[in-house]
Order: structure tokens, then sequence, then C-alpha cells
């Protein structure tokens, strides 16, 4: 009995040891086997170290944008395309970790968690293929728009969260990559796809911000002026404007960009209040773009008094923001309060490597605080912008030229939407050291989403 009992209690041992393992396996397999797979020493997918078996990528009208036959990638035909389109693709090299053929290369090979590498058609490449929600003829239109300045243009549908245009510049034909090392100058950051990965001085467009702040927190806002005589003084500092704005009320200060009078408001909002809309607009957190992790916008506002505080609400101070990020506030404000995070894989199949759910909804404003920030931005086009330069679009936007620095000329911003049912798009563009925000990026955003419209 005694022997018997020391059996069962070996074999009970065991059975534990057994299962703890199988239980550490397991846990491995899942957290690291689309890493395993890849390994180069694979032979399901890789022959002498290039990979064999990787599917296609697709635009959203079908165009094939990068494929792999017999061992060889091979870009779009058009050399325009392929380069608005390499940041989203990637280059040969693997440099750009945002692009497909690096941030999804689990799909693109054919892997999956629970069928393994199969090559089911036995032929060098048949790993599965990808749609993305790009249009890759619009995201020319954008670089060509950039005319060769840094920069980012971000169009997207704000009611399925479909990017429709996704371009950074500077940019290389992946077919026929320069050598970059020999430019270090023309081809600065040329890997970073700037639309997800920047974060820039905000500059005025901030002012949106500061304006659904004011709409929630300061009584009579609808009525109430503010005087700019073109400066204010604040402590040892001093807020300016071009010109002296005259009585303003909340809309024809952001019609009008003024400082003076946002100043005020964002003193009279106080640091914590700011801190919170500015948080609520996504600053401070990154979105993930079905599994890639945006840049953080950061505005910190704690420990910010006086001219500190005016100037973080005018969208200066420490303020930097994501271009992709801030485009999906200006969609939130379009769509009722309700942000949809951007999204940039077209097909969802069934073996999704992807961690966040796509199309993901959050409410970042109330729908009457969207309503009347919307209204506000629609009168900016009207009044300041020019209904002439954007015809047809319903255009609701706000401009930024944000002061950086350093003798450096400004960075353009122009970013919203179209308050139109048949397109629901939010934009965004920022020209690196472009100039004025209305002058310059207002432009580049008005021909891409004339093609945006046209091109349906
Ligand atoms: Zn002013």
């Amino acid at each position: 009995m005694k022997l018997l009992l020391r059996r069962t209690t070996v074999l009970l041992i065991f059975s534990l040891l057994l299962v703890f393992g199988l239980m550490a396996f397991t846990a491995r397999y899942f957290s690291h086997a689309s890493t395993w797979v890849q390994y180069p020493a694979n032979r399901h997918l890789y022959e002498d170290g290039k990979l064999v078996s990787s599917g296609t990528v697709y635009d959203r009208t079908g165009r094939v944008l990068v494929k792999t036959v017999d061992g060889a990638v091979r870009y779009h035909e058009n050399q325009a395309v392929r380069t608005a389109v390499m940041h989203a693709t990637g280059d040969p090299h693997g440099n750009v970790v945002t692009g497909a053929q690096v941030a999804f290369r689990d799909r693109l090979s054919g892997w999956n968690i629970v069928q393994g590498a199969f090559r089911s058609s036995g032929r060098a490449d048949s790993g599965r293929d990808l749609t993305l929600t790009l249009d890759a003829e619009l995201c020319a239109v954008a670089h060509r728009e950039l005319g060769g300045r840094r920069g980012t243009v971000g169009v997207y549908n704000y009611e399925t969260g479909e990017i429709l245009c996704m371009v950074s510049t500077p940019s290389i034909d992946p077919a026929n990559p320069p050598d970059v090392q020999a430019d270090p100058d023309k081809y600065e950051g040329v890997y970073i796809n700037r639309f997800l990965s920047a974060a820039y001085t905000p500059g005025s467009v901030f002012k949106t911000v500061t304006a659904s702040a004011a709409l929630d927190h300061l009584r009579g806002i609808g009525e109430k002026t503010y005087r700019c005589d073109g400066k204010m003084h604040i402590g040892e500092d001093v807020v300016t404007c071009p010109s002296a704005h005259g009585e303003v009320t909340l809309e024809q200060a952001l019609a009008r960009s003024c400082n003076v009078a946002f100043a005020q408001i964002t003193l009279e909002l106080g640091a914590g209040t700011l801190q919170k809309y500015a948080d609520q607009a996504g600053f401070n957190s990154r979105l993930e773009v079905d599994g890639i992790k945006t840049t953080a916008g950061r505005v910190d506002v704690s420990g910010a008094a006086g001219a500190d505080l005016a100037w973080a609400g005018i969208g200066q101070y420490t303020n930097t923001a994501n271009p992709l990020n801030f485009m999906a506030y200006m969609g939130a404000i379009a769509n009722d309060g309700v942000r949809v995070t951007p999204r940039i894989l077209g097909d969802e199949g069934f073996f999704s490597t992807v961690t966040s759910p796509p199309g993901e909804k959050t409410r970042v404003l109330s729908a009457d605080t969207a309503g009347k920030l919307g209204e506000m931005m629609r009168n900016n086009t009207i009044s300041a912008y020019g209904e002439e330069n954007f015809r047809g679009l319903e255009l609701c936007a706000k401009s930024g030229t944000a002061q950086v620095g350093g003798g450096k000329r400004p960075h353009a911003w122009f970013a919203g939407f179209l308050d139109r049912e048949d397109f629901p798009l939010a934009f965004v563009v920022v020209i690196e050291n472009g100039g004025s925000g209305t002058g310059v990026a207002g432009p580049v955003a008005a021909n891409v989403l004339q093609a945006a419209v046209a091109a349906k």
C-alpha cells in the first residue's frame, strides 16, 4: 500500500509537470509564434534567405500596389503612384516599419495562428492577399500637390474609419530606390510615415479644442465678445495678432484666428479644463490603426499659468499634434462628437491577427458641442477662407500657421471635414515650414478633396 501511494505521488508530479509545460508552451506559442514562423531558416516561407511566399497588396479599387512574383517584389507600374503609396506598401529593404510588407507580414505570408504557414496552391507566390482602404490615385494627387515639400496629407471616411489617402513626404520610388545617404537633407526622415508617426506644433488648428471647451464651460459664450487691440500683455510676455481685431465673438475669433481673444478665453477656462478637453480630443494618447500604433501628440498644461497657459490655448507652448490623431478629432466633430478610429485594412479575414477592433467608436464631444463647433468651422470657410476656393465641398475647416522658432518658417496646417452626406470625409494637411496655413496648406486640401469627390 505504501509502495502504491509513492508511485501514485510520483505519477501525479509528472502529470502536473506535463500540464504546466504544455501551458507554458501554449502561452509562448500564441505570443511568439508569429516571430518564430518568420525566421529565415523556416523553409515553408523562405528560400536562400529571401521571402518567397508573400501575397499581393491591393488598393480599394483593385489596383495592385505590390506583389511577389518568383521571389521578386513588384510594385505598381506607375512611378508617381508607387512613390505616393511607398509608406503604405513599404520599401524593398523593410525600412518603413509601418508599411504593409512589415506591419502586416503575418497576413501577407499566409501564416495564421490556427492553420500555420501553408502554401495552398504549391506555387512560390501563394501568400494571402491584402486590400487596403487607400485610393492609390488619390494618394498620387496628394503627393503631386505636396510638390516636393515635406509634410503629410490624410483623408478618411469619418463614418466607417476607412483611410482613403495617406501620403508622407519625402518619399522614394521603391522600384528604383535612390542612395538616401548621399542626400540626407533631401531624404530627411524618408522612412518615417509622418501621418502616423510625426508630431508637430499645431498652432491655430488647436483653437478648435479650446473652442469646444469654451462652448461647454463659459456662460453666455454665444453672445459674449472679447476685445482685441492687436496685442495683450500677460506678465512679462505679449500675445499678439497680425492686426487689431476689435470686438469679436467666439465665432469671429475662430474665423479670424484671433490670438488675443483666445488668450483671454484660455485664461478664463483654466489649465484643468483645457487639459481635459485636450485629452478628450486625443492628445496624450496613441490611436491604433489596425494594430499600428500612432505617435501621441502632447498637451501638458499641468503647472502652466499666465502667458504659458494662454499660448497653450492658441496651440503653441509645448503642444504637439499627430496628424492622424488630429484628423480623427476633425472626424469626431463631423460625426456628432463620436470619433471612429481610422483603419487601413479593407478585408477583415476570419483569421485576423489584428488586436484592436476596426472602426472603434469613442465619444469625444457632446453632439450639441460638436454641432456648434462644426457650424463655426463652416463659417470659417464662408467668412475667411473663401467659399469660391472650395466650391461644392461644403467645407468646415480650421487653418494653422504654427510658429516653430529658430528662425524657421512656420508649419502650415489645414484640417477639417466635408459637411456632405455623400462624402463623409475628414482631412488633414501639414506642410513642414511651409508658411501660411490658409495660403499654403489650404490649396493642397482643396485640390485633394476635389479629387476625392470626383473619384467616386
Ligand atoms: Zn486678435
